[in-house]
């Protein structure tokens, strides 16, 4: 049966993996509706994530680089900080990209139906719009319905100082003292603009490391870094308990004994916080979509899966981004976006075509960054890899050392016998931007001479791992 609207493909969810599949598909000539229950478009990405946290991320910088070039002569007064400017700031940032976003699906005449949609049948959503139900019918799906921030249960949400990360980025005060709960990436991220801000930061981490998916190598530096900067990291550590009262939250931990408490003493005594930001991970929305109705299939933790195409059990519905797996990163839900629609619009043509990516980059945008992709030395041990590994210090950067932050190193993880790329970890400022090369070099096969007799300019932080390289080569002559 038609429905209200009819669409050769439906994209239900406009996060960056659904706006790209949506104007792909319209490129190559394809019908497309495109359904959104937020009132713009650029999903948690642009609204709530990667843009507004990395806005708030340079600011910080800014704040924290002022402090410490005391160290090298030039001091600067304390910031004022004017937080209702710096939010208007970032709201502006996301206001010209989804404006944008919106120019470009008008461009391509892609439909966007405001509303929250719903699986009716195999060939049927239905959306909540603001005037009513609407029916789309069509051909193909895309299902880019992204995820939401997971909750430990048992804690009093209702009370608004607990907050996610949605909550912490709206900026509506700066706390005096904050917990994050939560050592990972988006808590971190967080950490590190409130604590540039002026709040007093506690992190709590239910794992040995921060950051658990990366080499503790590579998370030493920031680790030392933000033990300074802030009022106590646990690891090791459990919240079991977060009473509501009038002078604050109070919060009871849990701990091993060895490891968990400030200086490795158990569990630190309950303490009373006046923010706590929740940062646990990642929901998928895979329940929320009526995925039933159509005969999709949704796993326990509510992933849909898929196959090499991107193809749900049923077969013209597809499924992409964080809804459809990890790494729930804003660059594989694009590209994933992009293959879907391809792979949809060019029928025969595509039959073959396959998601296959070498590797998927991940960044932590912490001061300093923390970036890695490929093969890490923990899995390559788990797995069983003979691997090698070439490690740069930035100690001996020059370009490190004359922007005062040396702390940084740069590995390299390669093949024994065919010296190819297979990993690579980068920490230090600007890590995120240094590590696409690797990134380059593994999808193309490069071994170690590539890389090596790859000129690279100096001096800069991209010669490290260049530097590495040689290492790995023996073929080092110059540092600094
Ligand atoms: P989403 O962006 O989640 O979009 C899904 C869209 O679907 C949403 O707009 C939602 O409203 C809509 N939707 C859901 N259900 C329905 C429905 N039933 N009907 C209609 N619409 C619906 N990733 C990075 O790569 N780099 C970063 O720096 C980064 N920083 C982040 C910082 C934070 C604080 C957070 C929370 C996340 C961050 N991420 C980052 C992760 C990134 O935001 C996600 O991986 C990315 O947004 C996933 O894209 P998506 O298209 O799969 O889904």
């Amino acid at each position: 049966p038609q429905g209200d609207i009819h669409a050769d493909i439906v994209v239900l969810g406009a996060g960056p993996g659904g706006y790209t599949a949506a104007f792909r598909a319209a490129d190559l000539g394809k019908n497309v509706v495109l359904i959104e229950r937020y009132s713009t478009l650029g999903g948690v990405c642009l609204n709530v994530g990667c843009i507004p946290s990395k806005a708030l991320l340079h600011v910080a910088k800014v704040i924290t680089d002022a402090e410490e070039t005391a160290q090298q002569g030039i001091a600067f007064a304390k910031p004022g900080i004017e937080i209702d400017k710096l939010r208007g700031w970032k709201e502006s940032i996301i206001g010209k990209l989804t404006k944008g976003l919106t120019g470009l699906a008008k461009q391509r005449k892609v439909k966007v139906v405001r509303g929250t949609g719903r699986f009716t049948s195999p060939n049927m959503i239905e959306v909540e719009t603001s005037d009513g139900k609407k029916t789309v019918s069509f051909e193909h799906c895309i299902i880019a319905a992204g995820s939401a921030a997971a909750r430990i249960p048992g804690f009093p949400y209702d009370d608004p100082r607990i907050i996610d990360s949605t909550g912490a980025l709206k900026l509506e005060s700066i706390p005096k003292r904050m917990l994050i709960i939560g050592g990972g990436i988006i808590g971190l991220e967080m950490a590190t603009v409130y604590d540039a801000l002026g709040s007093r930061i506690s992190v709590v981490e239910l794992m040995d490391q921060l950051i658990p998916g990366a080499d503790a190598d590579l998370i030493r530096p920031l680790h030392k870094r933000i033990q300074k900067r802030y009022e106590a990291i646990y690891l090791k550590t459990k919240v079991t308990r977060i009473e509501a009262l009038q002078e604050g939250l109070r919060v009871t931990f849990e701990g091993s004994s060895e490891g968990g408490g400030p200086e490795g003493t158990g569990a630190p005594e309950p303490q009373v916080y006046d923010r706590i930001l929740m940062a646990v991970g990642r929901r998928p929305n895979g329940r929320e979509i009526g995925a039933e109705k159509a005969g999709i299939a949704v796993n326990e933790r509510g992933f849909i899966p898929v196959d090499k195409q991107l193809r749900t059990n049923v077969s013209h519905i597809f499924a992409i981004g964080d809804i459809a797996g990890e790494p729930m990163l804003a660059h594989k839900a694009s590209h994933e976006g992009k293959l879907a629609a391809e792979i949809i619009a060019g029928g025969e043509k595509m039959k073959s075509a396959a998601f296959d990516a070498r590797a998927i980059p991940s960044v932590a945008y912490t001061d300093p960054e923390i970036a890695w992709m490929g093969l890490t030395e923990t899995e390559a041990k788990k797995q069983g890899i003979e691997i090698e590994k070439a490690v740069f210090p930035w100690a001996v950067s020059g370009r490190a050392l004359a922007m005062a932050r040396d702390e940084g190193m740069t590995k390299l993880i390669l093949d024994k016998k065919t010296r190819r790329i297979l990993g690579a970890g980068i920490v230090g400022i600007n890590a995120g931007e240094l590590i696409s090369e690797t990134v380059l070099g593994l999808e193309m096969g490069a071994d170690m001479e590539d890389i090596g007799l790859t000129i690279h300019p100096h001096p800069t932080l991209s010669e490290t791992v260049f530097f590495a390289a040689e290492i790995a080569e023996g073929t080092i002559t110059d540092l600094y």
